[in-house]
């Protein structure tokens, strides 16, 4: 048995074509049914639905053999990228280029980011990204105030309780609805295959089987993207 755990909504709608190229049909609809062990057309493969930020946790402890995790979550829980770095027992072999989007600062529409920026000034900033915050304030010099948020991360800076935010940003419209500019972007994000390296070795055919595909299938569709 293979297992694949997938978190719902962007990545797994994604996914799903991936999958197909590996011969992968998931038989039912996340959205239509409670069910958080999903069946396949292959019955020695099925989906596990966990949340984004347990993906890595589920493949690292072999809950799951593999998985599909946004950079942001392997980044904040602590993994380093690269297929020889990270957590022991999590494999990264590739970067699926889906669900892509970019980790930025925004803050509220006339703000003088510029001037909150400059050396010795203090800025308060909200995130559920607190790791990646810290980091990248850090490596502009600048001392920020961290503010942990799960979620909504857009009513800090319109209610005071921050000056920015750190936070995805796609089309940028929630933060244009909500009267916010993104001011920096901090790096482009998209969703890696993760899989349990001692499931690697024991389920080693099946397991490269499916890489293969996506790799194949990820290659395909940038090079028709060019
Ligand atoms: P947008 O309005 O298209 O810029 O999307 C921004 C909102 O969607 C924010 O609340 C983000 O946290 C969320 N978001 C954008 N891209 C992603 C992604 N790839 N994965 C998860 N959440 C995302």
């Amino acid at each position: 048995m293979i297992t694949i755990a997938l978190s719902k909504g962007r990545i797994f709608d994604d996914i799903l074509p991936l999958l197909k190229s590996a011969g992968i049909e998931v038989l039912d609809d996340p959205e239509q049914s409670r069910k958080l062990i999903l069946d396949t057309n292959q019955s020695d493969v099925r989906v596990l639905l966990v949340r984004a930020t347990d993906v890595p946790t589920y493949v690292q402890y072999g809950g799951a053999d593999m998985g599909v995790v946004g950079k942001d979550t392997l980044l904040e829980s602590g993994n380093s990228f690269g297929s020889n770095a990270g957590v022991a027992g999590l494999y990264q072999p590739l970067d699926l280029q889906i669900a892509k989007c970019r980790i930025s600062v925004a803050v509220r529409d006339g703000f003088d980011y510029a001037a909150a920026m400059k050396q010795g000034s203090r800025m308060t900033v909200a995130t559920k990204y607190v790791a990646i915050a810290r980091d990248f304030f850090a490596s502009k010099g600048v001392h920020v105030d961290l503010i942990k948020l799960y979620g909504s991360m857009e009513l800090a800076p319109l209610t005071g309780l921050a000056d920015a935010i750190v936070d995805l940003v796609s089309t940028g419209n929630t933060l244009k609805a909500n009267h916010l500019t993104e001011v920096e972007r901090i790096m482009d994000i998209s969703s890696h295959l993760v899989v349990n390296q001692t499931a690697l070795k024991l389920k080693q055919a099946p397991i490269r089987k499916i890489i293969d595909a996506f790799a194949v299938a990820v290659k395909n569709r940038t090079e028709n993207q060019d």
